[in-house]
């Protein structure tokens, strides 16, 4: 699938979006869901322009994919979830109902989580 420049994490990456951030690196942004479905509810997003997971695990440098998972496991523990445990979750196509088409981790936590969620 072709990157679309026009979706909106892309605007939000160029700054023509606001977003409440948490983190950002070379590599990395990370701003909370602006819909939370649970308490503490982040997406965490490489600066890569990568539409999904399978394209971001499939193209992406080994030092972009080491420094999106190291920093998506720092920001669960500033955020201070780590201690009693957190979901990661990548919707991922269409029948992984993925909306916004720019690759994006969501940490879930901050509560007692369902077996599912999303
Ligand atoms: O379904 P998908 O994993 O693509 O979820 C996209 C997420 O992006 C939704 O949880 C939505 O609330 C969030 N979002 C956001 N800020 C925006 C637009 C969408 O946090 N400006």
């Amino acid at each position: 699938m072709t990157y679309d420049d026009n979706n909106i994490f892309a605007k939000i990456l160029r700054g023509e979006i606001p977003c409440d951030k948490v983190y950002e690196d070379d590599h990395v942004l990370a701003f909370r869901d602006i819909q939370p479905q649970t308490k503490v509810h982040v997406l965490v997003i490489p600066k890569g322009a990568y539409v999904s997971f399978a394209d971001f695990s499939a193209q992406a440098s080994e030092a972009e994919i080491t420094g999106f998972f190291r920093a998506a496991g720092k920001i669960a523990k500033d955020l201070g979830i780590e201690g009693d445990g957190y979901r990661v979750l990548a919707n991922t196509g269409v029948h992984g109902h993925q909306e916004v088409p720019h690759f994006h981790l969501h940490l879930f936590g901050g509560q007692p989580l369902g077996r599912m969620i999303k």
